[in-house]
């Protein structure tokens, strides 16, 4: 049977049951951001591609594979990140749903899983559910180089997919890892989020980032302006589809460009940076800020840092870019388990004094 289309990405999303109550009101809906950066790479690699919100679209399992069933692709690509992207594993039980749906209805589809956790436990994933295939690493190649293959089946042809976990006579194999694209790279591999392919009438801050305008939680957009992290906090795993801590930068020039698309196509002003790390690097994080203020762009941002990487200097220009809040990832009040997470070397005093300088500066934290 020919395939209709080359791909179809779905971002599986459990939110009535990871928030429960708090989904209906409170919390966000929060565009997939490695589902859109993947999505748009396949399109502009010429594949046929659909993309799949299931939060935000409100679909059932069997709903979406029944839109799998028509659209008939060559592949199913699910990206597992939760709306942290190191938070994915509440996300693994609707994607293990999925991958068991198109399993027992249609085993002719091949399904790759793709995230966060399926890169920090790839054998484990490929042995407990019933994806075809796992990839351990960011994705990119993985992905074009099974759309490359004529024939999902051949494991000959699979041993050679880079960061590609699949069953090899019935045991997993790997071919090992796949580069993760270089920083120069990223603005023309990785060149954006397929915007246009995703509900965006649909997504909607959480109701603190907009205490200020309630009922303006809608239009709401996430958005990458860097990759990863340098530091290594015992408990994180943040850099398990990199391989190692590091962190590389879209540079502002490019990614203005698609906070001008926010801004006056969708008339997006709340967005959540997404980067796990964004107040680090003085030169990205300031270059960002001038060019939005030169802009003029009323958002309302919020965005991670640490007690120890925010400096006094940046915070008149954060704030009048729109930086309204702050996430220091404190972790904890207590000494005891801040020392338990071994996360950076600060005092109790240090972190009340960062705290209090933000607030001064007009920037809540979170
Ligand atoms: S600073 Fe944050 S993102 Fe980086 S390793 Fe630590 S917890 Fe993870």
């Amino acid at each position: 049977v020919a395939k209709a289309i080359d791909l179809v990405i779905i971002s599986p999303g459990n939110n009535k049951i990871i928030y429960q109550d708090l989904a209906k009101e409170y919390s966000a809906i929060e565009p997939p951001v490695w589902a859109g950066l993947l999505a748009k790479f396949s399109r502009n690699q010429g594949y046929d591609t659909f993309l799949i919100d299931q939060e935000a679209q409100g679909l059932s399992s069997d709903q979406i594979l029944q839109q799998g069933l028509d659209l008939n692709p060559k592949l199913i690509a699910i990206i597992v990140y939760g709306q942290q992207p190191s938070a994915s594993t509440q996300n693994m039980t609707m994607a293990e749903e999925i991958c068991s749906k198109f399993k027992s209805q249609a085993s002719n589809m091949k399904t790759l899983m793709i995230g966060g956790h399926v890169s920090a436990l790839p054998q484990k994933t490929l042995e407990e559910s019933d994806t075809d295939f796992v990839c351990q690493g960011e994705g990119v190649h993985t992905l074009q180089a099974l759309l490359k293959m004529d024939d999902l089946e051949s494991s000959s042809q699979l041993d050679n997919v880079p960061g590609l976990w699949h069953r090899k006579d019935g045991l997993p194999f790997f071919n090992g890892p796949a580069p993760v694209i270089p920083e120069k790279e990223l603005a023309v591999t990785l060149n954006g989020i397929a915007w246009d392919m995703l509900p965006m009438g649909n997504y909607r801050a959480h109701n603190w980032h907009c205490f200020d305008h309630i009922n303006d939680r809608t239009p709401y957009a996430t958005l990458y302006t860097s990759l990863g992290c340098p530091f290594k906090c015992s408990f994180c795993c943040i850099n398990a589809p990199f391989g190692k801590p590091s962190i590389r930068c879209w540079d502002p020039d490019f990614i203005i460009t698609e906070l001008d698309i926010l801004a006056n196509k969708y008339g997006v002003k709340n967005i959540k940076i997404a980067d796990e790390m964004f107040v680090l690097q003085e030169d990205h994080v300031m270059r960002l800020c001038d060019l939005i203020i030169e802009r003029g762009y009323d958002f309302n941002f919020w965005a991670y840092a640490r007690v120890d990487t925010v400096k006094d200097r940046y915070l008149e220009k954060l704030k009048k870019a729109g930086f309204n809040w702050l996430c220091l990832g404190i972790e904890s009040k207590s000494k005891h388990v801040r020392d338990g997470a071994q996360k950076g070397h600060y005092s109790e005093q240090d972190i009340i004094d960062v705290v209090r300088k933000i607030q001064d500066a007009g920037i809540y934290i979170i």
